[in-house]
């Protein structure tokens, strides 16, 4: 059986629901389906649009439509272009969080869902106080400064020297450091003689 055009009719209520308790007109709500898990969504106020690509996932669907929602009921952002994420910032979240709460997501279920999607989230979720969000949040601060870390400047193993290439079997190699010098840096050493050093990342 084919999915009927348009939206399904509890996305339409839950609009109706959301404005009517923010005493807000309704936007028109665009849905179109697609063949993937995770759904997506724009809002276009200046137009009165929300618009929702969803994907197969029903707690994800309800979770896109109320972030959506949540950037209906905002101030309209200045100077916003076409297709742009809009404000994500903390009064976005604190109208964000109370729309999921308040239609059906539970809050840690919330807070991961959004976190793995703008990670920005994490911290408004933690200065709300919803569970789960500052263990996230600190997750995922860990995460950026393993990840900050591992690009040190790399560490000096061999100075910088001249390059003197000595055969070693099939291989080339620089006779000071014996690193292996193949393809265009051994033709180039070849053809003029050149310096390197020796590093290693880590
Ligand atoms: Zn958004
Ligand atoms: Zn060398």
């Amino acid at each position: 059986m084919r999915t009927p055009p348009g939206p399904p009719a509890w996305a339409t209520r839950l609009v109706v629901e959301v404005c009517a308790g923010a005493e807000i007109t309704a936007p028109i709500l665009r849905w179109r389906r697609a063949d993937r898990a995770p759904s997506s969504g724009v809002t276009r106020q200046a137009a009165g649009i929300v618009a929702v690509t969803a994907g197969s996932d029903p707690v994800d669907q309800r979770l896109t439509l109320l972030h959506e929602l949540a950037h209906w009921l905002g101030p309209e952002p200045r100077r916003r272009r076409w297709g742009r994420v809009g404000h994500h910032d903390a009064s976005f979240y604190a109208r964000a969080f109370g729309l999921y709460a308040a239609h059906g997501i539970e809050p840690v279920e919330a807070v991961a869902r959004e976190g793995a999607r703008h990670p920005g989230a994490l911290r408004h979720a933690r200065d709300l106080g919803l569970p789960g969000a500052a263990e996230a949040y600190l997750a995922r601060r860990d995460l950026l400064q393993q990840r900050a870390a591992s690009r040190r400047p790399p560490r000096v193993v061999v100075a910088e020297h001249r390059v003197r290439l000595v055969r070693d079997g099939r291989w080339t190699r620089c006779a000071v450091c014996g690193v292996r010098i193949v393809g265009p840096m051994l033709a180039r050493l070849r053809r003029r003689p050149g310096r390197h050093l020796l590093l290693a990342t880590g």
